[in-house]
């Protein structure tokens, strides 16, 4: 029987703080491949799901380890929040990614580059570490950092393919698939990001941190792509939030809130929480549907524990013949932030004309407001965060 997700993580947090926090700094972007992952946290897909929350990481550590001896671990958990932030004032990005990605998928003209990107996503480009990498992002849902950083910037400078189109195969594959992180780095290695700069993979690069462990030649392109720039206006995000619920209000969960903290259990309790399958992300691949199941499970129980009662619906059809019956017209959740989740529930209320509210993260409130410009200014605020968390 599998562990429980949350013990998993909690598992997983307690084996990186006595194995690799101390040398993190030093040692974290070396890849040494899928079986040897202890210099770094594997912890992504748990706070994805908020299963572990950021802050519990960040105490947690700081209760093992002074701020200035762990900074960079702690700089890396913020820069999920960082992106975060990034997205929720500019939804335009995320509204043309996926404009994009639907032109691209039907356009002529990524018809005579279907070829490419077949053995892109198929792995066989002869790339040995690119092949390697699209294999391994398949059978366990995860990369590396700098894998990923590589595998992007080959997918766009090397093979000349569309970012967006290497962003939604991450996205589908990614057990911490998390469309701000996600996006924006891909934005970033394209160099449509951050003015001036891309990320151009070096063949020196990868044989040093991947320890020589691809041995042919790779033929990468010397020379990146150069993209249109665009500048997006930052808008301060507006948490606004409805606590007046009456008793008809629903709460559905959805899968990228699964937060074990007794205060969101609590904040369940004011509703009849309901579960709808199969309503998250569509999810494509087989690790990651296997995973995402198994942490709503495990959710579950938890409330079931605590007393917490979930109707679930197999299908939309019979959840909306409940909001029906027992004349539901506000629908909470807890926020799940710009991607496809949001998606999924904003297009749900919508086409049953139900009124959406949404609790947000206090840590997304204190933090978010200040993604307005680059990581830099962010982190400068990283000591005053955590005095509030
Ligand atoms: C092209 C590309 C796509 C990416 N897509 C995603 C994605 O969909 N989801 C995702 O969670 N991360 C994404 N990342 C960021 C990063 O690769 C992963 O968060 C990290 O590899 C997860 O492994 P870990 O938990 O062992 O990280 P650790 O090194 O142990 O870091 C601890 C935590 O900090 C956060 N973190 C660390 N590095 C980053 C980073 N560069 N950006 C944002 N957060 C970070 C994660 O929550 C991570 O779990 C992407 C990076 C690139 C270059």
């Amino acid at each position: 029987m599998d562990l429980n997700t949350r013990d998993s993580a909690l598992n997983l947090l307690k084996k990186f703080i006595n194995n690799g926090l101390s040398n993190y700094s030093s040692d974290r972007n070396y890849d040494y491949g899928p079986q040897n992952r202890t210099n770094t946290s594997n912890l992504s897909p748990f706070i994805k799901r908020r299963i572990i929350h950021e802050t519990e990481v960040i105490k947690e550590c700081l209760n093992y380890f002074k701020y200035s001896k762990i900074e960079k671990f702690i700089q890396e958990v913020f820069w999920r929040t960082y992106w975060k932030g990034w997205l929720e004032g500019r939804p335009k990005v995320w509204e043309n990614y996926k404009k994009d990605i639907k032109s691209l998928k039907e356009s002529h003209s990524f018809g005579i580059k279907k070829k490419i990107y077949l053995s892109a996503i198929e792995g066989t480009t002869g790339i040995d570490c690119y092949d390697f990498w699209v294999k391994e992002l398949i059978d366990y849902g995860y990369l590396h950092n700098h894998s990923r950083m590589w595998m992007s910037s080959i997918w766009v400078h090397t093979l000349n393919l569309p970012w967006q189109l290497g962003a939604d195969f991450f996205l589908n594959n990614l057990l911490d698939a998390d469309p701000a992180s996600n996006t924006l780095s891909w934005r970033w290695v394209t160099g449509i990001h951050t003015r001036g700069k891309n990320y151009l993979a070096s063949e020196q690069n990868i044989n040093k941190y991947t320890q020589n462990r691809f041995i042919k030649k790779k033929n990468l392109s010397k020379k990146s792509v150069i993209p249109n720039f665009e500048d997006f206006i930052f808008e301060k995000k507006r948490f606004t939030e409805n606590l007046e619920f009456s008793k008809e209000d629903i709460l559905l969960i959805n899968s990228n809130y699964l937060n074990y903290s007794l205060e969101s259990i609590e904040f369940c309790k004011n509703f009849k929480v309901c579960l709808l399958e199969n309503s998250s992300n569509n999810e494509s691949n087989k690790i990651v549907k296997k995973f995402s199941k198994k942490s709503v499970e495990d959710y579950l129980l938890q409330l079931k524990k605590k007393s917490v009662h979930v109707e679930t619906f197999e299908n939309e059809k019979d959840f909306l013949k409940f909001l029906f019956m027992n004349k539901v017209k506000n629908v909470y959740s807890f926020y799940p932030g710009i991607g496809r989740q949001l998606d999924i529930l904003t297009k749900l209320a919508e086409n049953n004309n139900l009124k959406l509210y949404f609790k947000y993260d206090q840590f997304d409130k204190l933090c978010w407001p200040y993604a307005s410009s680059g990581f830099f200014k962010f982190k400068k605020e990283i000591p005053r965060f955590i005095e509030n968390i």
